[in-house]
C-alpha cells in the first residue's frame, strides 16, 4: 500500500515512510491509494474473532510489507490489550466506551499503535529517535504511555505549568524510563512554539533525530477504524446502527467512514460538534469554512480548522450530496452538553464525560427524527478526567477507577523550563 499527499506535490510513499514523516514534504496529509475491502467471510466471522485478530486483519493491508507478520501481530495485540465495551444506556442508545486504556481516553489506541511501529522502524538505527510533543493535557499522556519502554525511542513532552488537570499531570510526570516531562512556565501556545522551532532548527536536528507524534500521522489515524469493528462485534440492535462521533479534528470520524468504505455495515454517522462546528456547517451547507476556535466545556474538540476534514472530502471525492447521505452534522451548545450529563446521570444512572455528552445529545436529536433507528455514541474519555465540569453538575465526586489508584502515591518528576527556545535547545543538546 502506498500513500499519496493530498496536496499532490510530493511523491507517494509506503507506510514506513509515511509514519516516520508524519506529514508529506508538501505539507499535505497522506491518504491510502486504495481502500481495502472486507471479505464476506471476514464480516460473517467478525463477532467471533479476537480483538487482536481483527486488528491484524484490518491493519495488515495498510502496513503492507513494511512490518513482518509476527511483528505486526504483536503490535496489534499490544495495541488493543484492554476492553472496548458497548454498554446499553437508554432505549435506543448505547455507549461504546473507549476509555479503558492507560490514560482513560480513546487516543490511547492510535498512540500505542504508532509508538510500536516507530519503535520497530527505528530498531536498526544507531541513534535513538526523540519524539518531541507539546500537550495541553490528553495527547501528551496518551503519547507518553504509548511510547513507555519502547526501545530506541525517547519521549520529551512539553506541558504548560499549572494549566493541565492534576490527573493529567500525574499521567505525564510519573512514568520515568524513556519519558521526560518538561514543565514550561507559560501556556500551551508557548509549548507548541518551542516544539515547532526545534523541528526547524537544523543545528539541532542534525545532532538529534526528532519526530513528532502528530495526530494526522497515518499510524495514529488508521487504527481508529478498530473501534467501529469492535462495536459491530457487540451490536445486537435491529438494523444497522447509527454511530455518533464527538468530533474535533475529525480523525476518529474519518476512520469510521473509512471502515464503512471497506464494507463495515453502519447505517448512518452523526458528526457531533460543540460550538467549533466548521465540519457540521459543511454538512448542512456544502461550504467548508474554518473558523477561529472558541473555548467550550468539551475542550478536546475546540478545533476551529479540523485538519482531517480534507480526508473526508477525499474519501467522497468532494461530493457533498454523497457525504450527506451517510453523515449528518449537529452543533451542541455547552448548556445542552451540561444538561445532558445531568439528565443521563439522573434518568439512566450513566455518567458521560463532556465529549460523550455532545455525542449523546446529537444522537438523540437524530433518532427523534428517525424513530425506527437505534445506535451508539463513542464515549471518548472517562468522566473522571473532567471533574471540574462533571462534579458540579451531578453534585458528587467522580471515583478514580481502581486501575489508576497507583498514580496517586507516585512522586511527580518534571524538569522546569522557561518559555524560551534557547532553554529547550540547550536541554535537548546536553
Ligand atoms: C481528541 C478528542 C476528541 C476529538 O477527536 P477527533 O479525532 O480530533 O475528532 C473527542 N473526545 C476526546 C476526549 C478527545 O480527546
Amino acid at each position: 500500500m502506498n500513500y499519496y499527499s493530498l496536496n499532490r506535490q510530493s511523491p507517494p510513499v509506503d507506510f514506513r515512510a509515511a509514519t516516520i514523516a508524519g506529514q508529506a514534504p508538501d505539507g499535505g496529509l497522506y491518504f491510502p491509494e486504495t481502500i481495502p475491502q472486507f471479505s464476506a467471510e471476514f464480516l460473517q466471522a467478525l463477532p467471533h474473532l479476537s480483538r487482536a485478530d481483527v486488528a491484524y486483519a484490518v491493519m495488515q493491508p495498510y502496513v503492507g510489507d513494511t512490518i513482518p507478520e509476527a511483528e505486526l501481530r504483536r503490535i496489534c495485540a499490544e495495541t488493543v490489550d484492554f476492553e472496548f465495551p458497548l454498554v446499553p444506556v437508554a432505549e435506543r442508545i448505547g455507549a461504546l466506551e473507549l476509555f479503558h486504556g492507560p490514560t482513560l481516553a480513546f487516543k490511547d489506541v492510535g498512540a500505542r499503535f504508532m509508538s510500536r511501529c516507530l519503535g520497530y522502524f527505528s530498531g536498526g538505527e544507531a541513534q535513538a529517535v526523540t519524539v518531541l510533543v507539546a500537550t495541553s493535557g490528553d495527547t501528551g499522556g496518551a503519547v507518553a504511555h504509548g511510547f513507555l519502554g519502547v526501545p530506541g525511542v525517547e519521549v520529551v513532552i512539553l506541558y504548560p505549568s499549572g494549566k493541565v488537570s492534576p490527573l493529567q499531570e500525574l499521567q505525564l510526570t510519573t512514568l520515568g524510563q524513556n519519558i521526560t516531562a518538561l514543565e514550561v512556565a507559560g501556556n500551551f501556545d508557548d509549548c507548541q512554539r518551542l516544539v515547532k522551532q526545534a523541528f526547524t532548527d537544523e543545528g539541532l536536528t542534525s545532532r538529534r533525530t526528532l519526530t513528532s507524534a502528530n495526530s494526522i500521522n497515518v499510524a495514529r489515524w488508521l487504527p481508529q477504524q478498530l473501534y467501529y469493528l469492535f462495536a459491530l462485534q457487540q451490536w445486537r440492535g435491529v438494523g444497522l446502527p447509527v454511530v455518533a462521533v464527538p468530533s474535533g479534528n475529525f480523525g476518529n470520524l474519518c476512520a469510521g467512514l473509512l471502515a464503512h468504505a471497506s464494507g463495515l455495515p453502519v447505517g448512518h454517522f452523526v458528526a457531533a460538534c460543540n460550538a467549533n462546528d466548521a465540519g457540521a456547517d459543511y454538512l448542512r451547507s456544502g461550504v467548508f469554512a474554518p473558523k477561529a476556535a472558541v473555548a467550550t466545556i468539551s475542550n478536546a474538540m475546540d478545533v476551529g480548522h479540523p485538519s482531517n476534514f480534507v480526508r473526508i472530502l477525499e474519501l467522497f471525492k468532494h461530493e457533498h450530496a454523497t457525504i450527506s447521505q451517510l453523515l449528518s452534522g449537529y452543533t451542541v451548545s455547552d448548556a445542552d452538553t451540561g444538561a445532558t450529563i445531568r439528565r443521563v446521570a439522573a434518568e439512566y444512572d450513566y455518567l458521560l464525560d463532556p465529549h460523550g455528552a455532545v455525542a449523546f445529545f446529537a444522537l438523540e436529536t437524530y433518532l427523534r427524527e428517525h424513530p425506527a433507528a437505534a445506535g451508539f455514541l463513542l464515549a471518548t474519555a472517562h468522566p473522571v478526567k473532567f471533574p471540574e465540569v462533571v462534579e458540579p453538575l451531578i453534585g458528587r465526586k467522580v471515583e478514580l477507577p481502581a486501575a489508576l489508584h497507583y498514580l496517586l502515591g507516585k512522586p511527580k518528576q518534571s524538569v522546569p523550563l522557561p518559555p524560551r527556545y534557547e532553554a529547550l535547545r540547550e536541554w535537548l543538546l546536553k
